[in-house]
């Protein structure tokens, strides 16, 4: 029984966002800007917001803790450019597959 079962479907590793690319729902330093391909750690959203103007107190996952409608944000997207993605996502659909198959 230690061995898993090679007709087992296994879930679809290309659905949930590779560790390293998660990020909180907040973090408190301005410079450290969310980069292309991140997503937010609990509810998996591309978008953040930090404040426009000084004092900018950091970056918020736009779904978690949305801007309050009174300030300036300055809003980015990260989804990564579909060139980007695919190879990335083929290079993840081939890993799984080599380390998934029994012979
Ligand atoms: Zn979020």
């Amino acid at each position: 029984m230690t061995e898993p079962s090679p007709d087992l479907p296994l879930a679809a590793p290309v659905l949930r966002p590779a560790p390293e690319r998660l990020r909180a729902p907040s973090w408190a330093d301005p410079d450290a800007r969310p980069e292309p391909g991140q997503r937010c750690a609990v509810c998996w959203g591309r978008w953040f917001w930090c404040e426009a103007t000084e004092p900018r107190r950091g970056w918020r996952c736009s779904c978690c803790h949305p801007p309050p409608g009174t300030l300036a944000v300055e809003e980015i997207g990260t989804s990564a450019a579909p060139s980007a993605m695919t190879a990335e996502a083929g290079a993840a659909m081939a890993e799984a597959q080599i380390t998934t198959r029994s012979p």
